[in-house]
C-alpha cells in the first residue's frame, strides 16, 4: 500500500490544525503551524466558511493524515465498517486503531505512527511470537505485540522507550515495560480512542 512521503507539517498546515504527526517535536519545538499562525497574526487566521461537503471532506482528509493512510485503503476500511453491525463511524475508527502500526505507536514502541509503520515493515515486531511486517495487520483482543529480542537492547529502541516513557497508555491496551510487550485487552470504545475526529462527517461524505 502506498503512503504519503512528503513533509508532514504541510499536512497540518493544510488542515489548519495540529495533527501531531512529528511526535514530541510537535510539543517541544515551536511547530511549523504555530510559527505560520504567529507570522500571519489573528486577522488572517479567520477560517473561510466552508460548505457541508467541504467540512466532511476535510474531516476525512484529517483522519487519513492522522493514521497515515491513502484514499483507497481508507475507503476499504469504510466499506468494512458498513458491513458490521453498530455505528459505522465508530467501527471505522476502531479498525484504524487496531492496525498493528497504530498499536505499536500507542504502546510507545515508536514516537510517531509514521515511524511505527516503518519499523513494522522492517520486521522489528512479533505478534504472538511470530514476525509480522504488515502495518495494516488488524490486532484482536488477547493478541500480544513485542519488540524482537535482538532489538530490545539496541540504542535505537532504548532511545524510543526513553522518549515515550511518559506517554499515556490507553485503557484498552496493557504494556509490559520490562518485556517491551503490549497486549490488546479489548476492542476500544470511542471514548478510549483519544482521537479528535468527527467520524459522523466522514460517514456522511461516503454515504452521499
Ligand atoms: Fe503538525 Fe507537529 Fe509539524 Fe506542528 S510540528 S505542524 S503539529 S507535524
Amino acid at each position: 500500500m502506498g503512503r504519503y512521503i512528503g513533509p508532514v507539517c504541510r499536512l497540518c498546515k493544510r488542515e489548519g490544525e495540529k495533527l501531531f504527526l512529528k511526535g514530541r517535536s510537535c510539543n517541544i519545538e515551536k511547530c511549523a503551524l504555530e510559527k505560520r499562525n504567529a507570522a500571519l497574526g489573528k486577522r488572517f487566521q479567520r477560517k473561510r466558511k466552508m460548505s457541508d461537503f467541504g467540512l466532511r471532506l476535510r474531516e476525512k482528509q484529517k483522519a487519513k493524515r492522522i493514521y497515515g493512510i491513502l484514499e483507497k485503503q481508507f475507503k476499504g476500511y469504510y466499506k468494512m465498517a458498513t458491513k458490521r453491525k453498530g455505528v459505522t463511524g465508530e467501527i471505522l475508527l476502531e479498525l484504524l486503531e487496531r492496525r498493528l502500526d497504530n498499536v505499536v505507536f500507542r504502546c510507545g514502541f515508536a514516537t510517531t505512527r509514521r515511524e511505527s509503520r516503518q519499523l513494522v515493515s522492517h520486521g522489528h515486531f512479533l505478534v504472538n511470537g511470530r514476525v509480522v511486517d504488515i502495518p495494516s495487520y488488524l490486532m484482536n483482543p488477547d493478541e500480544k505485540v513485542q519488540i524482537k529480542d535482538k532489538d530490545k537492547e539496541c540504542d535505537f529502541f532504548k532511545n524510543i522507550i526513553e522518549l515515550t516513557k511518559e506517554k499515556e497508555i490507553p485503557a484498552w491496551l496493557e504494556v509490559d515495560k520490562k518485556d517491551l510487550a503490549g497486549k490488546i485487552l479489548k476492542i476500544p470504545s470511542r471514548e478510549e480512542m483519544g482521537v479528535s475526529l468527527k467520524e459522523q462527517l466522514i460517514v456522511e461524505l461516503y454515504s452521499k
